[in-house]
């Protein structure tokens, strides 16, 4: 309750009125008159006791709750007790608004994002959000008015808040969670007060490192068989006249090799670019679900070249509802890695099943086989469980990257179940919304 200024009141009130009675008392006395001074004192003492009437009533109303309306009274002590509602009113108001204002800051800082702590002079910590508590490991119930270095002890944020060059923010390991990387930027406002703002950039740090590997591991994959093409080049314009017909072709045929092996790097490289920027793939074509696998199972064949036996499995057909390029990039890629990773004579297994629960197209070999600690990694890009057999059988480390996303793009999923030496097996699941039944 917000207390009203009584002690105003009754100087504006008493101080006149007791003057006045003082005066009235005295001219009375000066004429001698007993009627005309018996008059004025019963006129003074009613005035007195409307006067005390008033003042109570004023003081019962100041101890109301704020918002009371004001006693009605006639004249001017109406028009007085009018004036301080008003006052008190306008008062009230104001500090209302402000409340209000603050406590919607208060409630913006709350939500942010961002850790915010504001600090006093000597360093204390005034006021901190949700946010701020978990990125310093602090507790909002103990830690209010504590020192806020000697909370957070890392020596880098010690130096960097009592350096006062707040120009650049500092980027720090959260101690506890090693694995959390904080920006933090101090703010000075206010004469000598300052704001510790904080924020979680763990996740931009991790695409930074992934970009910076992506590049390095771009620039290996090409470097290589350009260093090769090269070499050829080289020797070839070294030795023109000594090589034989045979020789020069046999170089160029390598060269030619290994230029392929650029174009089709650069060939997935950009199909991988364009299903990670684009958007789901559109359900508009209707791909013919049997006709696929069997182009698929063609395909399979000609790069087997009869090493392997390769056996084709429909169980019911329908369409598959999307993008009938990618669908194909993506089922041909775990069917030419089933011919890559199986030696011959291995068997390989392609097959569709649709039915209500959707639909499901797998691969199937008794290759090489992956061991499960690598299972979780083959769909990141050029990884590889075994570079130099990958390199050798003209893998470029995209395959499954360029699987996953087309699945994905399809609202679908990707299993894959391996064992070494026995086998793997690849399997895209497809949600009954995608796959129309014959
Ligand atoms: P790559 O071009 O190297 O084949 P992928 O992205 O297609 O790249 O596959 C990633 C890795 O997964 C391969 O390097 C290989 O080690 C492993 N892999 C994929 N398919 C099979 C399979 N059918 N059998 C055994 N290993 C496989």
């Amino acid at each position: 309750m917000i207390r009203r200024p009584l002690s105003y009141v009754a100087l504006v009130i008493v101080l006149p009125l007791g003057t006045l009675m003082v005066l009235a008392a005295l001219a009375a006395a000066y004429r001698g008159s007993d009627a005309a001074l018996a008059l004025l004192v019963v006129g003074l003492v009613g005035w007195t006791i409307m006067l005390v009437h008033n003042l109570r009533q004023l003081v019962i109303w100041a101890r109301q709750p704020v918002g009371t309306p004001v006693p009605q009274v006639e004249g001017l002590w109406g028009r007085i007790f009018a004036e301080i509602g008003d006052r008190m009113q306008s008062e009230c108001e104001v500090k209302e608004r402000l409340s209000a204002e603050l406590g919607r800051f208060q409630q913006a800082a709350l939500a942010m994002p961002d850790g915010v702590i504001y600090l006093a002079e000597d360093d204390t910590i005034e006021w901190m959000n949700p946010m701020a508590e978990q990125h310093f490991d602090l507790d909002r119930r103990k830690d209010l008015r504590m020192a806020l270095p000697g909370l957070v002890r890392q020596p880098e944020f010690v130096r960097y808040l009592a350096g006062r060059e707040y120009a650049e923010p500092l980027v720090m390991r959260s101690l506890r969670r090693r694995e959390r990387s904080l920006q933090v930027q101090v703010i000075g406002f206010a004469g000598n007060r300052r704001m510790v703002l904080s924020r979680d950039v763990s996740q931009l740090e991790r695409l930074e490192t992934m970009r910076r590997d992506f590049v390095s591991n771009v620039s290996h994959e090409l470097r290589t068989p350009l260093t090769v093409v090269c070499g050829f080049l080289e020797t070839l314009i070294d030795g023109l006249d000594d090589f034989g017909r045979d020789e020069v072709l046999q170089y160029l045929s390598l060269a030619s090799e290994q230029s392929s092996r650029m174009q089709r790097l650069i060939e997935e490289l950009l199909t991988l670019s364009a299903l990670e920027t684009g958007a789901p793939a559109p359900a508009e074509e209707q791909v013919d679900a049997q006709a696929l696998v069997r182009d698929v199972v063609r395909d399979c064949e000609l790069l087997s070249a009869g090493r392997h036996e390769v056996r084709l499995v429909l169980e019911g057909g329908g369409e598959l509802l999307g993008s009938h390029k990618e669908l194909r990039s993506a089922f041909s890629n775990l069917a030419s890695n089933a011919v890559r990773y199986t030696p011959a004579g291995g068997h390989i297994e392609i097959g569709w099943r649709s039915g209500a629960g959707g639909g499901e197209f797998w691969v199937a070999d008794d290759g090489i086989g992956i061991d499960s600690a690598h299972i979780p990694r083959l769909t990141e890009r050029f990884y590889r469980v075994d570079r130099g057999r990958s390199r050798e059988t003209g893998g470029t480390g995209l395959g499954l990257a360029i699987v996953k996303h087309v699945t994905t793009r399809h609202q679908g999923e990707l299993a894959i179940e391996s064992e070494p030496g026995r086998g793997s097996r690849f399997t895209l699941r497809f949600t009954p919304a995608r796959v129309r039944p014959a």
